[in-house]
């Protein structure tokens, strides 16, 4: 089967099977982390929900599993897509979540206790320091 062949079944493929799962997160890349503050920051990124953290190819980078508002549920089009920005432009069946096959990270934190837990081997008598007791607070002072 020709190249063109191929791209044109997996494109028709994949239009049937689309549920806009590109438009359903984003991530940001991150500077890599130097000291316990950089990574306290991260810390404080994962006690949100629906974030997580994961190193690919040596790159850091926030991963928000938000939905666009855009995006519609009934036929997972794009109600904006002649103006869809620019991000959303690049996006093509060839890197299609779809078609990638599965994710090869280097590191993954799904919450801040992951990183707590990896902030103890890095800093281990810092994190006994400050992890070892936990008081209940709900306020900043
Ligand atoms: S603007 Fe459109 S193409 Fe871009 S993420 Fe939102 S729904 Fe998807
Ligand atoms: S890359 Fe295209 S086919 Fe794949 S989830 Fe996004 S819109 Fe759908």
């Amino acid at each position: 089967m020709s190249k063109k062949r191929k791209e044109k079944q997996l494109t028709m493929g994949l239009r049937k099977r689309c549920k806009g799962l590109c438009c359903r997160y984003f991530a940001l890349p991150i500077e890599a982390p130097e000291d316990w503050d950089d990574y306290d920051d991260i810390r404080w990124y994962l006690a949100h929900k629906n974030v997580d953290v994961f190193v690919e190819d040596g790159h850091r980078y926030l991963h928000v599993k938000n939905k666009c508002r855009h995006l519609s549920e009934k036929d997972y089009k794009c109600q904006i897509y002649d103006k869809r920005p620019r991000i959303c432009r690049e996006c093509s069946p060839e890197n299609c979540d779809f078609t990638d096959g599965q994710y090869d990270y280097d590191l993954y934190f799904e919450d801040d206790r992951q990183m707590e837990a990896y902030m103890g081997v890095k800093f281990p008598q810092k994190a006994a320091r400050k992890f070892g007791r936990s008081r209940s607070k709900a306020k900043c002072f």
